[in-house]
This record gives C-alpha cells, structure tokens and sequence, in this order.
C-alpha cells in the first residue's frame, strides 16, 4: 500500500535434521499449525508419552439455535474453522484456539470456553504516530480500529499469543500482553502440574518446556519408527 509501512508475514523455517521430532512445537500452537508424521501418521510424542498435557478445548454447539446462522459460516470465524458438511455445522476444533468470535457471531448458539486466561493493555499514548501494526498480524480480530485512529483491544476475544508484541515497536510501554493460566489436562508429572498451573506467561511457559526434553520421547519416537507401538 502506498506509503503505508504493513507488517510483513513471517517466515517458519524448520530444519528437519535438527529436529527431533518430540512434538513440542505442535503440542504448544494452539492453532495446530504443525504437524508431524511418522510413516504417514499423524503423531505427537510428547502427548503419547505423557509428558505434556493437552490443551481443553471445550466448543458447544445449540443444534437448533444454529439453523439460522448455517447461510453465513463464512463470517463467523476469523480463521475459517467453520463450515458445512452434510447439512451440518462442523467445527475444526483441532485447530481452534478458542477466541469466542463465532459465539458472539451466533449469538450463543455456539458457547466456547477460553484455553487462555491472561490480559492485554495498550496504552495509546504510546503508539507511534499511524502504527496499526498490531491490526495487522492478530488472528483472531481480537484488535479494533477506533474513531479517533488508534488501536484498542478487545479482551474477549483475545488468545494472548504475543503475535501482537512481536511487531509492536514499542513493546511494554505501548503494549503489555499477560497469559495468567491455561486450561489443559492433567500430566502424570506432578512436578509438571505444579510448573504448569504456576505459569504466569507464555515465554515464561516456553522456558519451562525447552527444559523438558525427557527420554522418553527420544524412546517413543525410536518406537514408532520401527513400526512399534
Ligand atoms: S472459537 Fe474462534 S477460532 Fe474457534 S471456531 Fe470459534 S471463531 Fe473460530
Ligand atoms: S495477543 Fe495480540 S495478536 Fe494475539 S490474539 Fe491477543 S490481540 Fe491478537
């Protein structure tokens, strides 16, 4: 756009000899944007193994509330997760990383509780002249553009991934994103369930789960390559 500076997409590069294929990265991306496989099976070991808990995902749909709301699936999702398939609204909740906009879009038709917990400030003041960075990369349209040209948040509807953060140029003064709990299954770990619930931020999350690399994984993958169980 002219003279417009847009944030750019990014690029993932993923080196697969490096890669040990533990499953971290897919067990931790709550919109399930990787996925690995094992002599074509989907697989993710950290989960096979127990050592990571698995995020809760808790989506209803009111069967009879949604007849109305089947003509517009196109517009209840800002990731495309909704759609028709033989007369029926499905929801690709593998991917869904639970931001509530199609419950508002169905006016509760569909109920969706949040994986994450957390808070978003922007403090305006802040925000360089014109930057709208933040518009541009949030998935889920958890950012609005008001009246008088700045951006301001939409708490509902934010999954405080941070996208936001990576391209604000004044991080923490102008914009402050917090994940304060999540919602996942219990991990036979009770060391873990203690760090998990303890949890206050996602880079705080991350942290911990670079530590975690048992042997178990290294185990269960060598399993599966063998065509083991
Ligand atoms: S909760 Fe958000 S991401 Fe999930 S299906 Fe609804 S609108 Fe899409
Ligand atoms: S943290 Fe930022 S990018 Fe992520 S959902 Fe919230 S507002 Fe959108």
């Amino acid at each position: 756009m002219d003279g417009e500076e847009v944030a750019q997409r990014s690029i993932v590069d993923i080196d697969e000899h490096l890669c040990d294929h533990c499953g971290m990265c897919e067990a931790m991306c709550p919109f399930w944007a990787i996925e690995h496989t094992v002599n074509g099976e989907p697989v993710v070991c950290v989960h096979e193994t127990d050592s990571f808990p698995e995020y809760i995902r808790d989506i209803r749909i009111d069967r009879e509330k949604i007849e109305p709301y089947l003509e517009r699936v196109d517009e209840l999702c800002p990731l495309n997760l909704i759609s028709i398939e033989d007369g029926e609204l499905v929801i690709n909740e593998k991917s869904c990383p639970c931001c509530r906009q199609c419950e508002d879009g169905t006016d509760g038709a569909i109920l969706v509780r949040p994986i994450f917990i957390g808070s978003i400030t922007i403090n305006q003041d802040k925000c360089p002249e014109e930057c709208k960075n933040c518009l541009d990369v949030c998935p889920v349209d958890a950012l609005e553009l008001h009246e008088d040209g700045k951006v301001y948040p939409l708490d509902k509807y934010c999954v405080y991934c941070e996208a936001c953060l990576q391209v604000c140029p004044e991080p923490d003064e102008a914009l402050v994103v917090k994940r304060t709990s999540i919602r996942h299954t219990t991990v036979k770990s009770g060391a873990w369930n203690k760090v998990l619930e303890k949890l206050a931020t996602s880079s705080a999350f991350d942290r911990e789960l670079r530590t975690k690399r048992t042997k178990k994984i290294a185990e269960a993958m060598k399993r599966r390559s063998m065509g083991g169980k």
